[in-house]
């Protein structure tokens, strides 16, 4: 490889006026996180881009981690020559060169400095006649072209950029603000944690578990889907909720076809609690519109109503093929397809309430101590922080 640079656009911060600043540092530090394991690796902030000076470190594999990183748009191989205008041609031909696959290609030069004597169109057929004379196999397609020969000339220097490889967008994580998000073992709360944190959430996870019912295994699947969404973000923290005692309470003293609206009930008392603690501005769960029956418009108002915090459903309108296909990419569906027991399965009525009525619901809690269930759940929280793949207790760095 020909390339000593990787330069990195960060598209939608752009359109963030003022706070471009801050979303474009806050995207450095991260960028700069993700290289820690490529130590030769130089990172250098411009005003419309990262530039990223290799040294000795494979560009393919430092192309592989930032593809992953939220808030970059695309990023472009490059090296870098003087602005005399043989330098740039001798630079041209190497990136020419370098890109054996294509056969046409095109030349897109502009001038960054206007005081720069040759303007970008004359650069353009100067440099498109170059290509021309030295490389027989290919031609010119300005429409469509296999290859896209970016030129840029600044003031002291001009980049030539190869093949630009597409980033995966959003905006850099934490930009908007702390979500706390209901996550089972399931296909869809991984995917709603990873759509979250696509626009700029920073995540944290809370789970429902209710040993003896549910297992190790259950547990330890969770903990394994955090491992991978933590790959997206930062360290990723994961609070783990005891949660029988509620459970059992329920099915106790509420009739089979409620139990499902008042344990969510419960649940999201637990989670906005929690939520608070944290500074957590909104809760976010994996639920789809009509998926099953806690899921219908009716059953979201019930089980809504006891809490203020504003509920983020990003899969709401997907459909569940859908939602396996962006598992299948983020590499969470294998692991949420493991066959163990979540909390939510166990007391399960044959033939729960599709369309639950809210005071039938206040009605039932009345049987129950609620404020004491909810109390105890969070007071017994266990939390852990999943950093660099290992998890550890993470209390003394909470407090
Ligand atoms: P998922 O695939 O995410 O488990 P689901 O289709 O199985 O979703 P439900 O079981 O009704 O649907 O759960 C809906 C949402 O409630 C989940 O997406 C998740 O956000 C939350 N949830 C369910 N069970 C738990 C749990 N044990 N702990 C935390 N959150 C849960
Ligand atoms: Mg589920």
């Amino acid at each position: 490889m020909i390339y000593d640079y990787l330069v990195v656009r960060f598209g939608e911060i752009t359109l963030k006026g003022k706070n471009k600043k801050q979303f474009v540092i806050k995207l450095e530090n991260d960028v700069r996180e993700k290289l820690r394991q490529f130590p030769q690796a130089e990172i250098k902030r411009h005003f419309d881009d990262l530039e990223i000076k290799l040294n000795n470190e494979k560009s393919a594999d430092v192309l592989n981690v930032l593809k992953k990183v939220f808030g970059i748009q695309n990023i472009s191989p490059a090296i870098k020559v003087g602005t005399d205008l043989d330098e740039i041609r001798a630079g041209v031909l190497r990136v020419a060169e370098q890109e054996k696959g294509a056969q046409t290609f095109k030349i897109a030069a502009r001038r960054k400095d206007k005081r720069y004597p040759i303007h970008g169109s004359e650069l353009n057929q100067d440099l498109g006649g170059t290509v021309l004379r030295h490389c027989d196999w290919l031609n010119v397609d300005v429409h469509n072209p296999d290859l896209m020969i970016r030129v840029e000339v600044g003031y002291h220097e001009a980049r030539i950029y190869g093949k630009e490889v597409v980033g995966v967008g959003g905006l850099p994580v934490g930009t908007s603000g702390k979500v706390m998000l209901l996550l089972s073992g399931g296909i869809d709360s991984p995917v709603a944690a990873y759509l979250t944190a696509k626009r700029g959430a920073l995540i944290e996870a809370i789970h429902f578990q209710s040993p003896p019912y549910t297992s190790d295994r259950a547990k330890q699947k969770v903990i394994d889907l955090s491992k991978r969404l933590r790959e997206f973000g930062g360290k990723f923290v994961l609070h783990l909720v005891p949660f029988t005692n509620a459970q059992v309470a329920i099915r106790d003293a509420v009739p089979e076809d409620y139990r499902i609206t008042i344990m969510r009930r419960l649940m999201f008392r637990i989670a906005e609690k929690t939520a608070l603690k944290r500074g957590a501005m909104a809760l976010a769960t994996g639920e789809s519109l009509g998926q099953v029956a806690s899921q219908t418009l009716e059953s979201m108002n019930t089980i809504n109503a006891v809490t203020n915090l504003p509920i983020l459903r990003p899969l709401i309108a997907m459909d569940k093929l859908d939602i396996a296909q962006i598992a299948k990419q983020i590499d969470t569906y294998e692991i949420s397809i493991r066959p163990y027991e979540d909390c939510c399965t166990i007391f399960l009525p044959k033939a729960p309430r599709t369309r639950p009525d809210r005071t039938h619901a206040e009605r039932f809690e009345h049987k129950l101590a609620v404020d004491a269930l909810v109390n105890e759940a969070v007071e017994g929280i266990e939390t852990i922080v999943i950093d660099s793949g290992s998890t550890q207790d993470a209390v003394s760095e909470l407090l």
